[in-house]
């Protein structure tokens, strides 16, 4: 399971404070709810690219006793399953969709360039996650006034700070500022089937 690391910094001040565990370890599981602090289990790596990083960052992940299932810190400027940052994100969605630009030249104006499959990809999910995101986004600021729920999104993220909104939403909702890929829904944990539930 992937919770949000607690951090606001550069992507380099992230990678200098993951050498001690102890800084962020969770004093409680998130999935059982025992209350003894986890255990560091290693790393796992995962690419990212930001305004001014292209490259691979560790992620911590600690490690339940109890339930002996492992929960990961993820940096709160990566968004579960994307490899362009939050920040790269919303720089495009706003030139694109906010602006208006062209499709090719947003791309070229996120820095650093967007791929325009990946592009396509972010405003497809953007525009299907745009209503949630006005009911969910209505908890920390006022619906802005806006012709859509696309453009209201937009002006509600920009007013909340997107990283602020996407603490608010991954961190306290569980909620995927572009959506829970499929499998994932609705939670971001993979569905588990009780031997109850299931046929004898
Ligand atoms: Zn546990």
């Amino acid at each position: 399971m992937q919770i949000l690391h607690p951090f606001a910094g550069s992507v380099q001040q992230y990678a200098e404070q993951l050498a001690n565990p102890d800084c962020y370890r969770p004093g409680h599981c998130p999935q059982c709810h025992t209350k003894h602090p986890l255990t560091a289990h290693g790393f796992y790596t995962r690419t990212l690219i930001d305004t001014a990083y292209d490259g691979v960052i560790r992620v911590r992940r600690y490690l339940c006793q109890a339930c002996q299932r492992t929960v990961s810190l993820l940096p709160e400027f990566v968004l579960p399953y994307l490899r362009s940052s939050l920040t790269v994100i919303a720089l495009f969605l706003i030139a694109r969709l906010f602006h208006e630009q062209p499709l090719q030249s947003a791309a070229a104006s996120a820095p650093p360039s967007m791929p325009y499959q990946r592009g396509q990809f972010c405003i497809r999910r953007f525009r299907a996650q745009a209503e949630a995101l006005c009911v969910a986004l209505a908890a920390l600021t006022q619906p802005a006034p806006a012709p859509d729920f696309l453009h209201r999104a937009l002006a509600m993220l920009e007013s909340t700070g997107w990283v602020a909104a996407h603490r608010f939403l991954f961190g306290g909702l569980r909620c995927h500022l572009l959506g829970w890929p499929c499998g994932l829904v609705p939670d971001g944990r993979r569905a588990a089937f009780s031997s109850a539930a299931a046929p004898a």
